[in-house]
């Protein structure tokens, strides 16, 4: 599926998926058009609702997922305020695991809210009767992410999914650091998915970029007057019923053809040109990265310089448990550990690495580290830090899919010379 899923060409045409770089599609006469803009037919008018190159990659990612459709976006935070916002609006609210991604954090507790959407944060390791209780009667969903950045915390997706349906409401699941070769959260209920296809999936550090996929699964109708959008005339269209028009692709209909027309966060058909190079070696790329990563991991929980360390991989894990179910080849590159010394020791540290470089980036081929207290979550108070799951000397390190030893080598240098500096 990452290298034939959503693109089989026909006789003469290029084995490779090309870039259709074209903003504009030709017409013969001006009623087939106008058929396109009431959307009556299928077909290509303007890149910003869609564009072959764009539609070729998201069935992609949609086979991966095992989803009915998907919509590429022009980057991770635009997919989950499409994803949001395609069943939100003011007045609404959401719940949502508090460990998540410091720009989703921001874009749920701060934006959101400025719109008019208030946002209740969970501890997602919470029973099912506490997180029940954060409903309200005007909740449209439920939000986690399969593995948290930077916590790397596991989301029980079954957990979260029975809470969600039980209140009428889809679970929303940010799948970025698993990726469907990890973990295809559609199989443990959740509903939605989302992806900034800025990390594993273009895998290279070229393209920001996002992706929604949906399931199919979740009846919007059954629970038709808490989803007007889907399920009421959209004027905008001359009165359209989404979910009585398109089903099951109903709700990515909606997101590409009302939320993509007005908000306009495009993929670049270039920019998914090189995803999709990426995903071409998703299924290789996966396995070499957490090959890497249980080895550094392994490595860090030994040493005795290491104060702790996350990854859900490691058998004495607090997430191992959820990591077998979920995740049982592998969670990902990325791991948080902190070293002996705190906060001004990780800081030297960072500074004497060598190989892996200090980004504000994760999970692609190149290793790298970060200090979300100075960097990422430097916005979040102590207490928000906290609450977040980030202690003051985490160091978030992605291990990539350089040669594991070479970089051994290079964090047990670095931690020599930040301690010749002490
Ligand atoms: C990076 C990231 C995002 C945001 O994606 P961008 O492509 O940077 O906009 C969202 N969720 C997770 C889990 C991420 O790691």
């Amino acid at each position: 599926m990452c290298v034939q899923a959503g693109y089989q060409p026909g006789k003469g045409e290029p084995r490779q998926m090309p870039i259709v770089q074209s903003t504009t599609f030709k017409y013969e006469t001006s009623l087939q058009m106008g058929r396109l803009f009431d959307l009556e037919e299928e077909g290509y008018f303007y890149t910003r609702l869609q564009n072959p190159t764009n539609d070729r990659v998201a069935a992609r990612i949609a086979a991966l997922e095992g989803g009915v459709a998907a919509m590429l976006t022009s980057s991770g935070q635009a997919a989950n305020f499409f994803a949001c916002l395609n069943i939100c609006q003011a007045g609404d609210h959401i719940v949502s695991a508090a460990g998540i991604y410091g720009g989703t954090f921001n874009l749920l507790g701060t934006t959101f809210r400025k719109m008019g959407i208030e946002v209740t944060f969970v501890d997602q390791e919470a029973s099912e009767e506490e997180i029940a209780a954060a409903f309200r009667p005007n909740t449209k969903l439920l939000f986690g992410e399969t593995i948290s950045n930077p916590g790397v915390k596991v989301l029980d997706i079954e957990k979260f999914a029975r809470i969600a349906h039980s209140h009428g409401v889809p679970l929303v699941v940010d799948n970025t650091f698993a990726t469907p070769i990890n973990c295809r959260p559609f199989e443990f209920g959740a509903d939605i998915v989302t992806h900034s296809t800025t990390k594993y999936m273009d895998g290279h550090g070229t393209s920001v970029g996002g992706a929604i996929v949906d399931s199919g699964n979740f009846d919007w109708e059954a629970h038709a007057e808490r989803f007007p959008g889907l399920t009421t005339p959209d004027e905008s269209y001359h009165g359209i019923v989404y979910t009585q028009r398109f089903g099951k692709l109903a709700y990515i209909t909606k997101a590409t053809s009302q939320l993509m027309r007005d908000l306009g966060s495009i993929q670049s058909p270039q920019n998914a040109f090189y995803l999709n190079l990426g995903l071409q070696t998703l299924h290789l790329r996966m396995p070499a990265t957490c090959e890497n990563a249980r080895k550094i991991a392994a490595f860090l929980h030994d040493d005795p310089r290491v104060a702790w360390i996350n990854y859900p991989d490691l058998p004495d894990d607090s997430q191992h448990q959820l990591q077998q179910k979920y995740l049982p080849n592998g969670s990902c590159g990325v791991m948080a550990f902190g070293l002996k010394g705190g906060r001004d020791f990780s800081i030297r540290f960072m500074d004497s690495l060598r190989l892996i470089s200090i980004a504000t980036h994760v999970a692609d081929c190149h290793s790298c580290v970060l200090h979300p207290a100075s960097h990422t979550h430097r916005q979040l108070t102590d207490e928000q830090l906290e609450e977040a799951g980030i202690s003051p000397d985490l160091i978030r390190l992605s291990v990539g899919i350089e040669d594991a030893d070479d970089l051994i080598d290079d964090i047990r240098q670095a931690i020599e010379v930040a301690e010749a500096g002490r």
